[in-house]
Protein backbone atom coordinates (compact mmCIF):
# COMPACT_ATOMS: atom_id res chain seq x y z
CA UNK A 1 0.00 0.00 0.00
CA UNK A 2 1.56 3.24 -1.04
CA UNK A 3 0.19 6.75 -0.51
CA UNK A 4 -0.76 7.29 -4.70
CA UNK A 5 -3.03 4.26 -4.24
CA UNK A 6 -5.30 5.64 -2.11
CA UNK A 7 -7.31 8.00 -4.04
CA UNK A 8 -5.57 11.23 -2.26
CA UNK A 9 -4.94 14.07 -4.84
CA UNK A 10 -2.25 15.15 -5.99
CA UNK A 11 -1.72 18.60 -4.01
CA UNK A 12 -1.86 16.22 -0.64
CA UNK A 13 0.07 13.99 -1.79
CA UNK A 14 2.22 16.23 -2.71
CA UNK A 15 2.35 17.37 0.63
CA UNK A 16 2.79 13.81 2.45
CA UNK A 17 6.22 13.82 -0.19
CA UNK A 18 7.56 16.43 1.07
CA UNK A 19 6.90 15.30 4.78
CA UNK A 20 9.16 12.35 3.25
CA UNK A 21 6.25 9.57 5.07
CA UNK A 22 7.18 6.39 2.66
CA UNK A 23 4.24 4.76 2.94
CA UNK A 24 1.06 4.59 4.89
CA UNK A 25 0.84 3.78 9.07
CA UNK A 26 -1.10 1.11 9.88
CA UNK A 27 -3.96 3.29 11.18
CA UNK A 28 -3.36 5.28 7.97
CA UNK A 29 -3.85 2.86 5.66
CA UNK A 30 -7.18 1.80 7.53
CA UNK A 31 -8.78 5.20 8.43
CA UNK A 32 -7.82 6.57 5.18
CA UNK A 33 -10.13 4.88 2.92
CA UNK A 34 -12.97 4.42 5.81
CA UNK A 35 -12.94 8.33 5.86
CA UNK A 36 -12.81 8.98 1.77
CA UNK A 37 -16.18 6.42 1.79
CA UNK A 38 -17.64 8.59 4.47
CA UNK A 39 -17.94 6.51 6.79
CA UNK A 40 -17.90 7.16 10.54
CA UNK A 41 -14.79 5.55 12.41
CA UNK A 42 -13.52 4.27 16.16
CA UNK A 43 -10.19 4.34 16.09
CA UNK A 44 -8.08 2.58 19.13
CA UNK A 45 -4.58 4.11 18.19
CA UNK A 46 -2.01 5.87 20.51
CA UNK A 47 0.12 9.03 19.91
CA UNK A 48 2.83 8.08 17.19
CA UNK A 49 1.19 5.96 15.05
CA UNK A 50 0.49 8.97 12.62
CA UNK A 51 -3.39 9.05 13.82
CA UNK A 52 -3.47 12.95 12.61
CA UNK A 53 -2.64 11.96 8.96
CA UNK A 54 -4.95 9.08 9.39
CA UNK A 55 -7.76 11.52 9.61
CA UNK A 56 -6.25 15.34 8.32
CA UNK A 57 -5.35 13.63 4.62
CA UNK A 58 -8.95 12.07 3.93
CA UNK A 59 -10.85 15.32 5.50
CA UNK A 60 -9.14 17.26 3.08
CA UNK A 61 -9.74 15.73 0.80
CA UNK A 62 -13.30 15.37 1.35
CA UNK A 63 -13.31 19.06 2.08
CA UNK A 64 -11.40 19.65 -1.19
CA UNK A 65 -15.08 18.91 -2.85
CA UNK A 66 -17.45 20.80 -1.62
CA UNK A 67 -18.34 24.68 -0.98
CA UNK A 68 -16.11 26.92 1.07
CA UNK A 69 -17.01 27.60 4.46
CA UNK A 70 -19.46 31.17 4.59
CA UNK A 71 -18.82 33.07 7.45
CA UNK A 72 -18.99 31.66 11.33
CA UNK A 73 -19.43 28.27 9.73
CA UNK A 74 -16.98 25.53 10.16
CA UNK A 75 -17.31 22.51 8.19
CA UNK A 76 -14.83 20.10 10.06
CA UNK A 77 -14.67 20.59 13.85
CA UNK A 78 -11.73 18.91 15.68
CA UNK A 79 -12.04 18.44 19.42
CA UNK A 80 -8.98 18.11 21.51
CA UNK A 81 -8.40 18.01 25.04
CA UNK A 82 -5.57 20.39 25.20
CA UNK A 83 -4.29 23.50 23.90
CA UNK A 84 -0.87 21.41 23.30
CA UNK A 85 -2.49 18.95 20.97
CA UNK A 86 -5.01 21.48 19.26
CA UNK A 87 -1.38 23.36 18.23
CA UNK A 88 -0.63 20.34 17.29
CA UNK A 89 -3.51 18.77 15.24
CA UNK A 90 -3.88 22.24 13.40
CA UNK A 91 0.02 22.59 12.62
CA UNK A 92 -0.68 18.74 10.77
CA UNK A 93 -3.78 20.86 9.00
CA UNK A 94 -1.72 23.60 7.60
CA UNK A 95 1.20 21.29 6.77
CA UNK A 96 -1.11 18.81 4.63
CA UNK A 97 -3.60 21.00 3.22
CA UNK A 98 -0.54 24.05 2.47
CA UNK A 99 -1.07 23.41 -1.70
CA UNK A 100 -5.27 22.95 -1.22
CA UNK A 101 -7.24 26.65 -1.25
CA UNK A 102 -8.79 25.16 2.19
CA UNK A 103 -8.51 27.51 5.53
CA UNK A 104 -7.97 26.20 9.30
CA UNK A 105 -7.65 27.93 12.73
CA UNK A 106 -7.22 26.49 15.82
CA UNK A 107 -9.09 28.18 19.19
CA UNK A 108 -8.12 27.31 22.87
CA UNK A 109 -8.27 28.91 25.97
CA UNK A 110 -5.89 31.26 27.85
CA UNK A 111 -5.30 33.88 25.13
CA UNK A 112 -7.37 36.90 23.83
CA UNK A 113 -10.95 35.36 22.57
CA UNK A 114 -11.19 38.80 20.12
CA UNK A 115 -8.63 37.63 17.90
CA UNK A 116 -10.36 34.26 17.63
CA UNK A 117 -13.48 35.59 16.83
CA UNK A 118 -11.93 37.92 14.07
CA UNK A 119 -10.78 34.61 12.35
CA UNK A 120 -13.93 32.90 12.78
CA UNK A 121 -16.11 35.75 11.55
CA UNK A 122 -14.37 34.54 7.80
CA UNK A 123 -15.34 31.25 8.04
CA UNK A 124 -13.04 28.35 8.07
CA UNK A 125 -12.84 24.30 6.47
CA UNK A 126 -11.19 23.26 9.45
CA UNK A 127 -11.70 24.32 13.41
CA UNK A 128 -9.52 22.39 15.48
CA UNK A 129 -10.74 23.77 19.18
CA UNK A 130 -10.48 22.81 23.31
CA UNK A 131 -14.20 22.21 24.03
CA UNK A 132 -14.24 25.11 26.61
CA UNK A 133 -13.11 27.51 24.60
CA UNK A 134 -15.15 26.53 21.67
CA UNK A 135 -18.27 26.66 24.12
CA UNK A 136 -17.46 30.45 24.73
CA UNK A 137 -17.24 31.36 21.15
CA UNK A 138 -20.51 29.53 20.28
CA UNK A 139 -22.34 31.19 22.99
CA UNK A 140 -20.84 34.51 22.09
CA UNK A 141 -22.36 33.90 18.62
CA UNK A 142 -18.76 33.91 16.90
CA UNK A 143 -18.97 30.44 15.53
CA UNK A 144 -21.83 28.52 13.52
CA UNK A 145 -22.27 24.82 12.59
CA UNK A 146 -25.03 24.84 10.05
CA UNK A 147 -23.15 23.47 7.89
CA UNK A 148 -20.82 21.04 9.65
CA UNK A 149 -19.61 17.75 7.76
CA UNK A 150 -17.22 16.40 9.85
CA UNK A 151 -17.08 15.87 13.55
CA UNK A 152 -13.07 14.43 15.11
CA UNK A 153 -12.66 13.77 18.73
CA UNK A 154 -9.27 13.03 19.05
CA UNK A 155 -7.45 11.09 22.22
CA UNK A 156 -11.61 11.20 23.52
CA UNK A 157 -10.57 8.96 26.53
CA UNK A 158 -8.19 11.81 27.58
CA UNK A 159 -11.56 13.94 26.98
CA UNK A 160 -13.58 12.24 29.29
CA UNK A 161 -10.87 11.86 31.95
CA UNK A 162 -10.43 15.80 32.12
CA UNK A 163 -14.05 16.19 32.73
CA UNK A 164 -15.03 17.58 29.36
CA UNK A 165 -17.71 15.29 28.79
CA UNK A 166 -20.48 17.65 29.72
CA UNK A 167 -19.31 20.49 27.65
CA UNK A 168 -18.97 17.49 24.38
CA UNK A 169 -22.11 16.99 25.43
CA UNK A 170 -23.30 21.04 24.76
CA UNK A 171 -21.15 21.08 21.15
CA UNK A 172 -22.67 18.28 20.03
CA UNK A 173 -26.24 19.48 20.60
CA UNK A 174 -25.09 22.42 18.69
CA UNK A 175 -24.47 20.28 15.74
CA UNK A 176 -26.13 19.31 12.84
CA UNK A 177 -27.41 15.66 13.05
CA UNK A 178 -26.57 14.90 9.44
CA UNK A 179 -22.40 14.73 9.49
CA UNK A 180 -19.61 12.26 9.84
CA UNK A 181 -18.04 11.19 12.80
CA UNK A 182 -14.46 10.36 13.65
CA UNK A 183 -13.35 9.03 17.19
CA UNK A 184 -10.06 8.46 18.24
CA UNK A 185 -8.47 7.10 21.49
CA UNK A 186 -5.50 5.67 23.00
CA UNK A 187 -7.56 3.58 25.26
CA UNK A 188 -10.75 2.15 25.00
CA UNK A 189 -12.63 1.83 28.92
CA UNK A 190 -16.25 0.82 29.74
CA UNK A 191 -16.91 4.57 29.58
CA UNK A 192 -15.39 5.17 26.34
CA UNK A 193 -17.54 2.71 24.98
CA UNK A 194 -20.32 3.69 26.14
CA UNK A 195 -20.04 7.59 24.69
CA UNK A 196 -19.00 6.33 21.56
CA UNK A 197 -22.41 4.19 21.25
CA UNK A 198 -23.93 7.77 21.60
CA UNK A 199 -22.23 9.54 19.10
CA UNK A 200 -21.12 7.28 16.09
CA UNK A 201 -23.09 5.60 13.56
CA UNK A 202 -22.25 2.03 12.03
CA UNK A 203 -18.96 3.07 12.21
CA UNK A 204 -15.90 1.67 10.78
CA UNK A 205 -13.88 -0.23 13.74
CA UNK A 206 -9.99 0.24 13.73
CA UNK A 207 -7.32 -0.90 16.08
CA UNK A 208 -3.84 -0.90 15.25
CA UNK A 209 -2.43 -1.52 18.70
CA UNK A 210 -3.29 -3.79 21.41
CA UNK A 211 -5.97 -2.16 23.46
CA UNK A 212 -3.53 -0.35 26.61
CA UNK A 213 -0.55 -2.10 25.44
CA UNK A 214 2.29 0.59 25.43
CA UNK A 215 4.42 0.61 22.01
CA UNK A 216 6.83 -2.10 21.62
CA UNK A 217 9.61 0.37 20.46
CA UNK A 218 9.85 1.37 24.05
CA UNK A 219 12.37 -0.26 26.23
CA UNK A 220 10.92 0.17 29.94
CA UNK A 221 12.93 0.09 32.83
CA UNK A 222 11.32 0.56 35.82
CA UNK A 223 13.81 1.60 38.88
CA UNK A 224 13.08 1.08 42.88
CA UNK A 225 14.21 4.13 45.15
CA UNK A 226 13.41 5.76 47.65
CA UNK A 227 10.87 8.55 47.44
CA UNK A 228 13.63 11.47 49.04
CA UNK A 229 16.33 10.02 46.64
CA UNK A 230 14.33 10.83 43.68
CA UNK A 231 15.54 13.78 42.20
CA UNK A 232 19.30 12.56 42.99
CA UNK A 233 18.50 9.29 40.75
CA UNK A 234 17.36 11.45 37.76
CA UNK A 235 20.58 13.95 38.20
CA UNK A 236 22.33 10.84 38.06
CA UNK A 237 20.29 9.01 35.11
CA UNK A 238 20.43 11.92 33.30
CA UNK A 239 24.26 12.43 33.91
CA UNK A 240 25.50 9.13 33.57
CA UNK A 241 23.36 8.27 31.01
CA UNK A 242 23.36 11.11 29.13
CA UNK A 243 19.98 11.70 28.78
CA UNK A 244 20.03 14.26 25.92
CA UNK A 245 16.38 14.94 25.51
CA UNK A 246 14.42 14.08 28.37
CA UNK A 247 10.92 14.68 28.94
CA UNK A 248 9.94 14.15 33.13
CA UNK A 249 6.45 13.71 33.85
CA UNK A 250 5.83 14.79 37.55
CA UNK A 251 2.24 14.55 39.12
CA UNK A 252 1.76 17.59 40.81
CA UNK A 253 2.66 20.92 39.43
CA UNK A 254 4.38 21.94 42.46
CA UNK A 255 6.06 19.05 42.14
CA UNK A 256 7.36 19.69 38.12
CA UNK A 257 8.20 23.42 39.20
CA UNK A 258 10.64 21.94 42.46
CA UNK A 259 11.95 19.43 40.30
CA UNK A 260 12.72 21.56 37.42
CA UNK A 261 14.36 24.50 39.69
CA UNK A 262 16.04 21.73 41.44
CA UNK A 263 17.83 20.34 38.16
CA UNK A 264 18.63 24.27 36.88
CA UNK A 265 20.41 24.16 40.49
CA UNK A 266 22.93 21.43 39.40
CA UNK A 267 23.68 22.67 36.22
CA UNK A 268 20.98 21.22 33.90
CA UNK A 269 18.68 23.13 31.80
CA UNK A 270 15.01 22.80 32.74
CA UNK A 271 11.89 24.23 32.53
CA UNK A 272 8.20 22.69 34.22
CA UNK A 273 4.83 23.22 31.95
CA UNK A 274 1.57 22.60 33.81
CA UNK A 275 -1.89 23.79 34.16
CA UNK A 276 -1.15 26.87 36.04
CA UNK A 277 1.50 28.49 33.63
CA UNK A 278 0.55 30.55 31.20
CA UNK A 279 -0.02 29.34 27.15
CA UNK A 280 2.78 31.93 26.33
CA UNK A 281 5.15 30.44 29.14
CA UNK A 282 4.29 26.54 28.08
CA UNK A 283 4.87 27.49 24.42
CA UNK A 284 8.24 29.01 25.28
CA UNK A 285 9.42 26.23 27.44
CA UNK A 286 8.24 23.84 24.66
CA UNK A 287 9.98 25.63 21.72
CA UNK A 288 13.44 25.64 23.80
CA UNK A 289 12.56 22.01 24.65
CA UNK A 290 12.42 21.31 21.06
CA UNK A 291 15.35 23.38 19.86
CA UNK A 292 17.87 21.78 22.55
CA UNK A 293 17.94 24.31 24.61
CA UNK A 294 16.23 23.16 27.70
CA UNK A 295 17.44 19.31 28.19
CA UNK A 296 15.17 18.34 30.99
CA UNK A 297 10.70 19.43 30.08
CA UNK A 298 9.41 18.80 33.43
CA UNK A 299 5.56 18.28 32.44
CA UNK A 300 2.16 16.83 34.28
CA UNK A 301 -0.30 14.61 32.38
CA UNK A 302 -2.35 17.27 31.49
CA UNK A 303 0.09 19.58 30.35
CA UNK A 304 2.14 16.99 28.56
CA UNK A 305 -0.68 15.59 26.65
CA UNK A 306 -0.66 16.12 23.01
CA UNK A 307 3.58 16.88 22.76
CA UNK A 308 4.49 15.74 19.54
CA UNK A 309 8.54 16.10 19.72
CA UNK A 310 10.04 14.43 17.23
CA UNK A 311 12.34 11.47 18.18
CA UNK A 312 11.79 12.34 21.66
CA UNK A 313 14.59 9.85 23.02
CA UNK A 314 13.89 9.52 26.71
CA UNK A 315 10.81 9.85 29.02
CA UNK A 316 11.47 9.67 32.90
CA UNK A 317 8.06 8.94 34.84
CA UNK A 318 9.38 10.66 38.29
CA UNK A 319 6.18 9.50 39.88
CA UNK A 320 4.06 6.93 38.38
CA UNK A 321 0.05 7.90 37.66
CA UNK A 322 -2.62 7.74 39.39
CA UNK A 323 -4.61 6.41 36.66
CA UNK A 324 -2.44 3.50 34.86
CA UNK A 325 -3.68 4.91 31.37
CA UNK A 326 -1.73 7.82 31.97
CA UNK A 327 1.43 5.45 32.02
CA UNK A 328 0.44 4.30 28.46
CA UNK A 329 -0.22 8.10 27.23
CA UNK A 330 3.45 8.98 28.80
CA UNK A 331 5.49 5.93 27.13
CA UNK A 332 3.58 7.30 24.17
CA UNK A 333 5.78 10.05 24.10
CA UNK A 334 8.76 8.60 23.01
CA UNK A 335 9.42 5.23 20.44
CA UNK A 336 7.16 7.80 18.31
CA UNK A 337 6.66 6.78 14.78
CA UNK A 338 8.51 3.22 14.67
CA UNK A 339 11.46 4.84 16.62
CA UNK A 340 13.06 3.38 19.77
CA UNK A 341 13.19 4.79 22.87
CA UNK A 342 13.47 4.55 26.50
CA UNK A 343 11.41 4.99 29.54
CA UNK A 344 12.23 4.94 33.04
CA UNK A 345 9.94 4.92 35.99
CA UNK A 346 11.44 5.71 39.69
CA UNK A 347 9.45 3.79 41.87
CA UNK A 348 8.88 4.26 45.71
CA UNK A 349 8.20 2.17 48.01
CA UNK A 350 4.31 3.80 48.44
CA UNK A 351 4.01 3.63 44.84
CA UNK A 352 3.50 -0.43 44.60
CA UNK A 353 -0.61 -0.13 43.83
CA UNK A 354 0.30 2.32 40.99
CA UNK A 355 3.02 -0.42 39.49
CA UNK A 356 0.58 -3.09 39.99
CA UNK A 357 -2.34 -1.75 38.20
CA UNK A 358 0.18 -0.46 35.55
CA UNK A 359 1.35 -4.26 35.28
CA UNK A 360 -2.28 -5.21 34.98
CA UNK A 361 -2.92 -2.75 32.42
CA UNK A 362 -0.40 -3.20 30.02
CA UNK A 363 0.09 -7.06 30.77
CA UNK A 364 3.40 -7.06 31.66
CA UNK A 365 5.46 -7.91 34.53
CA UNK A 366 8.60 -5.01 35.27
CA UNK A 367 11.72 -6.77 35.43
CA UNK A 368 12.65 -4.22 38.26
CA UNK A 369 16.67 -2.46 38.53
CA UNK A 370 17.79 -1.24 41.39
CA UNK A 371 20.58 1.32 40.12
CA UNK A 372 23.97 0.87 41.96
CA UNK A 373 24.24 2.96 44.97
CA UNK A 374 20.24 4.12 45.27
CA UNK A 375 18.60 0.56 46.64
CA UNK A 376 16.28 1.45 48.39
CA UNK A 377 16.13 1.32 52.30
CA UNK A 378 11.92 1.14 51.62
CA UNK A 379 12.16 -1.72 49.79
CA UNK A 380 9.34 -1.66 47.02
CA UNK A 381 6.67 -4.64 47.53
CA UNK A 382 6.33 -7.46 45.05
CA UNK A 383 3.96 -6.65 42.41
CA UNK A 384 2.11 -10.39 43.18
CA UNK A 385 1.27 -12.84 45.82
CA UNK A 386 4.41 -15.36 45.95
CA UNK A 387 4.48 -18.74 46.29
CA UNK A 388 1.16 -18.56 43.23
CA UNK A 389 1.01 -20.55 40.93
CA UNK A 390 1.05 -18.29 38.01
CA UNK A 391 3.16 -18.63 35.29
CA UNK A 392 5.47 -14.90 34.58
CA UNK A 393 4.70 -13.54 31.27
CA UNK A 394 8.29 -11.49 30.67
CA UNK A 395 10.76 -9.48 31.54
CA UNK A 396 10.46 -5.69 31.11
CA UNK A 397 9.77 -5.26 27.31
CA UNK A 398 13.76 -5.33 26.70
CA UNK A 399 13.45 -6.18 23.25
CA UNK A 400 13.52 -4.28 20.95
CA UNK A 401 12.70 -3.76 17.42
CA UNK A 402 9.17 -4.87 17.52
CA UNK A 403 6.21 -4.22 15.06
CA UNK A 404 6.48 -0.33 13.88
CA UNK A 405 3.82 1.67 13.94
CA UNK A 406 4.94 2.56 10.50
CA UNK A 407 5.61 -0.81 8.85
CA UNK A 408 3.14 -3.14 6.48
CA UNK A 409 -0.14 -3.37 8.08
CA UNK A 410 -2.13 -6.55 8.84
CA UNK A 411 -1.24 -9.43 11.17
CA UNK A 412 -3.31 -8.27 14.70
CA UNK A 413 -4.80 -5.30 13.19
CA UNK A 414 -8.23 -4.99 12.74
CA UNK A 415 -10.78 -3.98 10.51
CA UNK A 416 -14.81 -4.67 10.51
CA UNK A 417 -17.67 -2.42 9.46
CA UNK A 418 -20.59 -4.07 11.87
CA UNK A 419 -23.65 -2.87 13.00
CA UNK A 420 -23.56 -0.30 15.80
CA UNK A 421 -25.64 -1.64 18.70
CA UNK A 422 -25.09 -4.18 21.27
CA UNK A 423 -21.86 -5.31 20.52
CA UNK A 424 -18.44 -4.09 22.29
CA UNK A 425 -16.88 -2.02 19.80
CA UNK A 426 -13.36 -3.50 20.35
CA UNK A 427 -11.81 -6.90 20.98
CA UNK A 428 -11.27 -7.18 24.36
CA UNK A 429 -7.25 -7.21 24.93
CA UNK A 430 -6.90 -10.71 26.21
CA UNK A 431 -4.01 -11.92 24.88
CA UNK A 432 -1.10 -10.46 26.66
CA UNK A 433 1.18 -8.87 24.21
CA UNK A 434 4.41 -10.68 23.52
CA UNK A 435 7.22 -7.91 24.24
CA UNK A 436 8.87 -8.92 27.10
CA UNK A 437 11.76 -12.03 26.72
CA UNK A 438 10.87 -14.94 27.07
CA UNK A 439 11.71 -16.22 30.72
CA UNK A 440 12.60 -20.33 31.77
CA UNK A 441 11.41 -19.02 35.19
CA UNK A 442 10.87 -16.27 37.42
CA UNK A 443 11.77 -13.11 36.01
CA UNK A 444 15.17 -12.07 37.91
CA UNK A 445 15.46 -8.40 39.65
CA UNK A 446 18.78 -7.00 38.44
CA UNK A 447 20.61 -4.36 39.01
CA UNK A 448 21.59 -1.32 36.28
CA UNK A 449 25.00 -3.16 35.97
CA UNK A 450 23.15 -6.11 34.93
CA UNK A 451 23.87 -8.27 38.30
CA UNK A 452 20.80 -10.15 39.62
CA UNK A 453 18.91 -9.45 42.81
CA UNK A 454 16.38 -10.85 43.57
CA UNK A 455 13.10 -12.40 42.15
CA UNK A 456 9.77 -11.01 41.68
CA UNK A 457 7.09 -12.68 39.89
CA UNK A 458 4.41 -11.74 37.02
CA UNK A 459 0.85 -10.81 37.79
CA UNK A 460 -1.73 -12.03 35.85
CA UNK A 461 -3.32 -9.37 34.38
CA UNK A 462 -7.08 -8.69 35.25
CA UNK A 463 -7.03 -11.18 37.57
CA UNK A 464 -7.17 -10.30 41.29
CA UNK A 465 -7.99 -13.35 43.42
CA UNK A 466 -9.93 -12.77 46.74
CA UNK A 467 -6.87 -13.28 48.97
CA UNK A 468 -4.75 -10.35 46.58
CA UNK A 469 -8.00 -8.46 47.31
CA UNK A 470 -7.53 -9.26 51.16
CA UNK A 471 -3.91 -8.46 51.40
CA UNK A 472 -4.47 -5.21 49.35
CA UNK A 473 -7.09 -3.81 51.89
CA UNK A 474 -4.78 -4.98 54.67
CA UNK A 475 -1.62 -3.65 52.95
CA UNK A 476 -3.72 -0.27 52.86
CA UNK A 477 -5.09 -0.10 56.26
CA UNK A 478 -1.36 -0.64 57.44
CA UNK A 479 -0.45 2.26 55.00
CA UNK A 480 -2.47 4.62 56.70
CA UNK A 481 -1.63 3.39 59.88
CA UNK A 482 1.68 4.78 59.05
CA UNK A 483 3.35 1.63 58.63
CA UNK A 484 4.10 2.61 54.83
CA UNK A 485 7.55 2.36 53.83
CA UNK A 486 8.38 -0.64 55.89
CA UNK A 487 7.77 -3.62 53.28
CA UNK A 488 11.07 -4.74 53.48
CA UNK A 489 9.93 -6.41 56.27
CA UNK A 490 6.49 -7.41 55.99
CA UNK A 491 7.71 -11.14 54.25
CA UNK A 492 5.34 -13.71 55.93
CA UNK A 493 2.66 -11.30 56.75
CA UNK A 494 2.28 -9.83 53.11
CA UNK A 495 2.28 -12.29 50.60
CA UNK A 496 3.88 -8.58 48.42
CA UNK A 497 6.85 -10.07 50.37
CA UNK A 498 10.04 -8.01 50.01
CA UNK A 499 11.72 -7.22 46.73
CA UNK A 500 15.44 -7.67 47.57
P1 LIG B 1 0.66 11.21 15.41
O1 LIG B 1 0.41 9.82 15.90
O2 LIG B 1 -0.38 11.67 14.49
O3 LIG B 1 0.91 12.15 16.56
O4 LIG B 1 2.01 11.18 14.53
C1 LIG B 1 3.24 10.87 15.06
C2 LIG B 1 4.40 11.27 14.18
O5 LIG B 1 4.47 10.44 13.03
C3 LIG B 1 4.34 12.69 13.66
O6 LIG B 1 5.59 13.27 13.92
C4 LIG B 1 4.13 12.56 12.16
O7 LIG B 1 4.78 13.57 11.46
C5 LIG B 1 4.74 11.21 11.85
N1 LIG B 1 4.09 10.49 10.72
C6 LIG B 1 2.79 10.50 10.39
N2 LIG B 1 2.54 9.70 9.33
C7 LIG B 1 3.73 9.16 8.97
C8 LIG B 1 4.14 8.23 7.95
N3 LIG B 1 3.27 7.69 7.09
N4 LIG B 1 5.45 7.89 7.88
C9 LIG B 1 6.33 8.41 8.78
N5 LIG B 1 6.03 9.30 9.76
C10 LIG B 1 4.73 9.66 9.87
Amino acid sequence: MNFSSMGLSAQILQAVTAQGYDEPSAIQAQAIPAVLEGHDVMAAAQTGTGKTAGFTLPILERLSAGKRAGSKQARTLVLTPTRELAAQVHASVETYGKYLPLTSAVVFGGVKIKPQMARLNRGVDVLVATPGRLLDLYNQQAVRFDHLEILVLDEADRMLDMGFLPDIRRILAALPRQRQNLLFSATFSKEIRTFAKTLVNNPVEISVTPRNATANTVEQHIHPVDKARKAELLLHLVKTRQLSQVLVFSRTKHGANKLAKKLENAGIRSSAIHGNKSQGARTKALAQFKAGKVQVLVATDIAARGLDIQQLPYVVNFDLPNVPEDYVHRIGRTGRAGMTGEAFSLVSADEIQQLVDIERLTQKAFTREIVDGFDPVHTVPLSAPSGGKKKPTGGSGHKRGGKPAFGKTGGGHHTSKKKHGGHKPFHKGGKAQSEGESTAGKPKQTSADGQRQSQSQAPKAGAVSPTQRRNRRRRKAAQAAGKQGNSGNHSGQSPYGSAR
